[in-house]
């Protein structure tokens, strides 16, 4: 089946009246930002709604990276590539520009949007993982005004989110702590496929010490999945490769993998289990190499 169901369409122009028209429609109605996971699963009837409202025309207000003092502001309708060629962004959080190389290909990337990433709620979705890593925040605007929700909170299941049928994400925050770095990994079937798995880090050091670390990972469970028993375990240690390892372990024992036709359950863990070394080691190595700080403070 390639040709969705019968929909109305309408643009708009105003995130007010994108707000208004959920609300009068309720779910029968859908956002539609970028397109390329809502229009593929109506063409294939695994979703059918009966009003698209395209909101593309609000790019040049919900089209944004703000860099500001203590945090990363970024619109949800930013595409991936305005994401994968941003110096700022790159340079506070090289974990960016290394998901976006392996998110799809060029084509994607021109139209897909990081809103539309996260509210597709796909457990192998990259930028979830991203933003998971670096503990952002979601701001979700509804007709009573806006609320934030913390990406722990955002994913409620697979291709489900806290987002209400009459709200929409407008922004996603990301807070920036001195002397951190990070780094993405993932492991795919083909370029531009979706993950087998992947896994982020990010991990700030002081002294020689970790202060803190942060692992996301992909394509492992319902929703991608932050595993806080790593930063208790990297706290108060120097970075070491038995650190890696242990952190590894962590990730392995958290992971809840399903065997499919990208692996089995015992690959995937075993995946989660290096991926998670590697992105540690390549976060560490980072920090020492920053020559790049953001609004003074580097990251
Ligand atoms: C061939 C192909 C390969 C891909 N490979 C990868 C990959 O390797 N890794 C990866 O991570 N992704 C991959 N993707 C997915 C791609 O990144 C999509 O662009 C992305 O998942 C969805 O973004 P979108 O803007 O296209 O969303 P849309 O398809 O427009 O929307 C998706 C869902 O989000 C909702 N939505 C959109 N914006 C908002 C908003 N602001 N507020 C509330 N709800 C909203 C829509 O109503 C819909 O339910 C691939 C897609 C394709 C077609």
């Amino acid at each position: 089946m390639q040709v969705p169901a019968p929909f109305e369409y309408q643009r708009v122009s105003s995130v007010d009246q994108a707000v208004g028209l959920l609300e009068r429609l309720g779910d029968t109605a859908r956002l539609v930002a970028g397109g390329h996971s809502l229009l593929p699963m109506m063409k294939l009837r695994l979703a059918n709604f009966e009003y698209l409202i395209d909101i593309n025309d609000l790019h040049e207000e919900l089209g944004y990276i703000v860099v500001e003092p203590g945090q990363i502001r970024i619109g949800a309708l930013t595409r991936h590539r305005e994401l994968l060629e941003s110096e700022e962004l790159a340079a506070a959080f090289p974990i960016f520009r290394d998901a976006e190389r392996v998110i799809a290909d060029p084509v994607v990337r021109n139209r897909g949007t990081l809103g539309g990433s996260l509210c597709q709620a796909d457990p192998s979705e990259d930028l979830s993982a991203v933003c998971t890593t670096l503990d952002a925040s979601c701001v979700i605007r509804g007709q009573d005004g806006e609320r934030v929700v913390s990406m722990t909170d955002f994913h409620r299941g697979p291709y489900e989110t806290a987002v209400g049928d009459a709200e929409m994400l407008t922004e996603v925050r990301f807070p920036i702590r001195p002397g951190g770095s990070s780094a993405y990994e993932k492991v795919e079937r083909r370029a531009g496929d979706w993950a087998v798995v992947s896994a982020g880090a990010a991990v700030w050091l002081e002294d020689g010490l970790v202060t803190d670390a942060r692992v996301g990972l992909a394509a492992v469970g319902p929703n991608t999945a932050g595993i806080p028993g790593i930063a208790e375990e990297l706290r108060g240690r120097p970075p070491s490769e038995e650190l890696y390892a242990r952190a590894g372990e962590i990730a392995a024992e958290a992971a809840d993998p399903v065997t499919d036709r990208r692996g089995s359950a015992a690959y995937k863990r075993h995946l989660a289990r290096e991926l998670t070394a590697r992105v540690l080691r390549t976060s560490v190595e980072r920090i020492g190499a920053a020559t790049a700080p953001v609004n003074g403070q580097g990251v």
